[in-house]
């Protein structure tokens, strides 16, 4: 009996010590873990900080209704990783705030004062999509984003390859962009005319090369199933021979190509400061008449353009007096 017993003892206190050493070495893993999460966390609010430090409430509003659609979670934190490889980039189907880029592509075709006659939608809806192109950049897109998330607006980005790799910080701001609910398209790595358009001409292997290689560099950032199929040809598709070619190389990529039919001349001609821009966009919108119900507004929010950021309230303010609904691109 008192053998049995002292055996029975001796189970337990093997038992009580492997139980320890388990829970010890679950503290070390923890420790060894949270640090790096909050790493990652920190990296994330870099960007808002050292612009200004108004975002953070908005911020996490939009973040909810992002995940309005999507299933509940308690745990915050496996939301937030989700979100980091990029699990939070919802497809146009999936996002509430996205349209279809081939229906775009259609509705918008061509330049300003296009072929298009207004209206164009069948939803009834007045549809302003924001685009922004050639960044990101740690100068101008972090104020954008403060902005956007003031008027509770999503817009569209589209990203340069080359501008997601000058630095860790850029990097930072993309995953930020695909955060707070804005869609990512693609303008090419480089935006390289000459490589793009040797002779003003489409060359469609160095353009479809290009592309891949910028997608190549977000996916570095925002994780490998992240995929878009917008792109915008640096200067526009409409602008460059060779169209044909291209078309073909579009559809076996499944790429949808979105130029614009307004804009606030942020890159046209002499600089202009904020009050010139929000009249340059304001004269655009009117241009395509009382009845434009599909408006793809473009700007830049890249290195230099500082008077934008200045002018993007009373443009967004513009916009939703004339009644537009602000809508991405995907
Ligand atoms: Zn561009």
């Amino acid at each position: 009996m008192r053998k049995r017993n002292k055996n029975k003892r001796k189970q337990r206190q093997v038992a009580i010590i492997s139980g320890g050493i388990l829970i010890a070495v679950s503290i070390v893993l923890c420790i060894k873990f949270i640090p790096k999460h909050e790493e990652q966390k920190l990296q994330i609010t870099i960007p808002n900080e050292n612009q200004n430090g108004t975002s953070n409430n908005t911020e996490s509003n939009n973040e909810n209704e992002v995940e309005n659609n999507k299933d509940q979670s308690d745990d915050k934190d496996k939301v937030e990783e989700n979100k980091l490889d990029n699990s939070g980039y919802l497809s146009f189907e999936e996002d509430p705030n996205a349209d279809d880029a081939a229906m775009v592509a259609e509705n918008t075709k061509g330049l300003l004062n296009g072929t298009k006659h207004y209206p164009v939608r069948t939803d009834g809806k007045k549809v302003v999509y924001l685009t922004f192109d050639d960044g990101p950049s740690t100068t101008n897109t972090p104020q954008v984003l403060d902005i956007l998330d003031k008027y509770n607006v999503k817009a569209t980005f589209f990203v340069l390859g080359s501008s997601i790799d000058k630095s860790d910080e850029a990097k930072e701001i993309l995953k930020e962009e695909v955060k707070r609910g804005h869609a990512i398209a693609n303008h090419t790595y480089g935006h390289d005319y000459s490589y793009l358009y040797p002779n003003r001409t489409m060359n469609v292997n160095n353009i479809v090369s290009d592309l891949e290689k910028s997608q190549n560099s977000m996916k570095a950032v925002l994780g490998e199933d992240f995929s878009t199929r917008v792109i915008r040809l640096p200067g526009g598709y409409w602008s460059w021979e060779g169209r044909t070619a291209m078309k073909e190389a579009m559809e076996q990529n499944g790429y949808y190509n979105v130029d614009w039919n307004a804009l606030n001349k942020d890159a046209e001609g002499k600089m202009k400061n904020a009050d010139e821009l929000v009249q340059c966009t304001k004269e655009s919108v009117e241009a395509l008449g009382p009845n434009a119900d599909s408006v793809v507004l473009l700007m830049h929010d890249t290195y230099g353009k500082e008077e934008t950021v200045k002018a993007l309230p009373r443009i967004i303010e513009y916009l939703q007096s004339q009644g537009f609904e602000f809508r991405t691109i995907k």
